[in-house]
């Protein structure tokens, strides 16, 4: 099951470092599934856990769970502190 307004829903990419839409976000992860920064990236524009429990197999959604209540990794790490001081630096230009 699809929505088209979620699907073309956009936001700024971490990884990407440009704008897509939430249509990229749930086909660009392994196997042409769900990305990983899925539910961090999408919980504030929208329900994305709900939405993604009722459009994932069960096992699927279980582990992208799992994978969202671990710690990050240093890579993940590295690339939120990159976010955030590029927010400051927008946050501090006229
Ligand atoms: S979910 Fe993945 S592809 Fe989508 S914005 Fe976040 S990091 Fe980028």
């Amino acid at each position: 099951m699809s929505d088209s307004r979620i699907d073309n829903l956009e936001r700024h990419c971490p990884r990407l470092g440009g704008e897509i839409s939430f249509r990229y976000c749930a086909m660009s992860g392994e196997d042409d599934g769900f990305c990983w920064k899925i539910l961090d990236c999408w919980w504030e524009a929208f329900d994305v856990e709900n939405y993604l429990k009722a459009n994932m197999p069960e096992a699927a959604f279980q582990a992208l769970m799992a994978t969202a209540d671990k710690p990050k990794n240093k890579i993940a790490s590295i690339l939120q502190v990159v976010e955030q001081a590029k927010k400051k630096k927008g946050e501090k230009s006229p």
